[in-house]
């Protein structure tokens, strides 16, 4: 398989649309979308605790399993680092998914965003990290847990 490189977009455009799209559905209620409305009553980001560890790694094993494009069978492992670093990370070396032990890290969008890097094979530090592939996988996977309206606004910020 051949990876088609994309970098259309820089990396804050991706944490700007993965903010905007977290703080519309914390808001709730209806937006405008393209001359129509999105009701985004039925959307959440759940939050998480650190003692849901085996609920999280159930997820990044389900969601990698149906999202997986091109890479190995086997699901990463999930683990929460001691630290309270500013982000999280995919390592494609170890297959691990490493979240921070801070707060913020713990929710749906951090969760998706991680498990598209593994379900890609795109690890951050690739040449195109949040390329279209990933941008595709995170899409479809947001709008599975945190609900297809979620979902249609990301592939709209993403230019998908
Ligand atoms: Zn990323």
């Amino acid at each position: 398989m051949t990876k088609v490189y994309d970098d259309a977009l820089s990396t804050s455009t991706i944490y700007a649309a993965e903010n905007n799209v977290t703080a519309m559905v914390e808001r709730g209620g209806a937006v405008e979308f393209f001359g129509s409305t999105l009701d985004l009553r039925q959307c959440a980001v759940r939050t998480y605790t650190p003692d849901q560890l085996p609920l999280l790694q159930g997820m990044v094993t389900g969601l990698y399993g149906t999202y997986r494009y091109g890479v190995r069978e086997q699901a990463p492992t999930i683990r929460i680092s001691p630290r309270a670093y500013r982000r999280a990370w995919y390592s494609p070396g170890v297959h691990e998914i490493v979240l921070p032990g801070a707060r913020w890290a713990w929710n749906d969008m951090v969760l998706c965003h991680e498990i598209a890097h593994a379900a890609s094979g795109c690890g951050h530090d690739a040449r195109s990290a949040h390329g279209k592939a990933w941008r595709s996988i995170y899409a479809a996977m947001v709008a599975e847990v945190v609900g297809p309206e979620a979902g249609l606004l990301l592939q709209a910020a993403f230019d998908l």
